[in-house]
């Protein structure tokens, strides 16, 4: 897509690590390096962070204290997410490599690693996985990557929390369509959290916020729910 090419972003990297002192070295080197980076350090904060932020990447350890690692890679394919995934590891047996890359996450990396190596891997995935080709769908002047999960607003990206993005892909994908709030609240919860219709509406009203100038709008339909449509003589 011509204007993804264009634009300069900040890649974001989500690093799962329970050793502080690792995890806390490799944020650091990654902060260095130019990517936005936060650090968790369990499964149950890596999921919430991916289901409240976007991220380009992710570095996870296996061993973590709450539940295995892989539960995140796990998660991740099971809602259809294709961001690159660089698991950092002790084990470097056989059988864990193949398990890691069986359920879909990019590479490998065995303990202990040297940090350009860790930046230079990343480096790797991000382009291999930016490089795919990317279905985007267009609406007045917003354009939706939705491979990436980004949207842009004449070729500027759109600063969208995971939910904020799912609002918006889920409204765009069915537009012209009346979309209920329940129906946003299923296309949003895929797994284990709870949304409330009032959360919707905050949602919804960020997100119109943020399409604003685009052409696009989200018509509120009084009892029934929202539309996103383009009103005639915008394209
Ligand atoms: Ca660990």
């Amino acid at each position: 897509m011509r204007v993804l090419a264009d634009v300069k972003l900040t890649m974001r990297i989500l690093v799962v690590e329970d050793d502080e002192t690792l995890g806390r070295a490799m944020a650091q080197s990654l902060t260095h390096g130019g990517y936005a980076t936060d650090l968790v350090g369990n499964v149950a904060d890596a999921l919430h962070a991916l289901s409240v932020e976007n991220f380009d990447a992710i570095v996870l350890d296996l061993g973590l204290p709450d539940r295995d690692g892989y539960e995140v890679v796990r998660n991740l394919r099971r809602r259809g997410l294709s961001l690159p995934v660089l698991i950092l590891t002790a084990r470097d047996a056989v059988e864990d490599r193949v398990q890691g890359l069986d359920l879909g996450a990019d590479d490998y990396v065995v303990k202990p690693i040297a940090m350009a190596e860790l930046q230079a891997r990343l480096r790797a995935l991000i382009r291999r996985s930016s490089g795919a080709s990317s279905p985007s769908c267009r609406i007045g002047l917003l354009e939706l990557d939705t491979l990436g999960k980004r949207a842009y607003l004449e070729g500027q990206p759109l600063d969208l929390s995971a939910r904020e993005w799912g609002v918006l892909e889920y409204l765009a994908t069915h537009s012209r369509r009346i979309v209920s709030k329940e129906q946003l609240i299923q296309a949003l919860t895929a797994w284990d959290q709870e949304l409330s219709a009032n959360a919707i509406e905050a949602y919804v009203h960020r997100v119109r916020g943020k399409i604003e100038g685009s052409g696009a709008i989200i018509r509120t339909v009084r009892g029934l729910g929202y539309m996103l449509e383009e009103p005639d003589g915008t394209r």
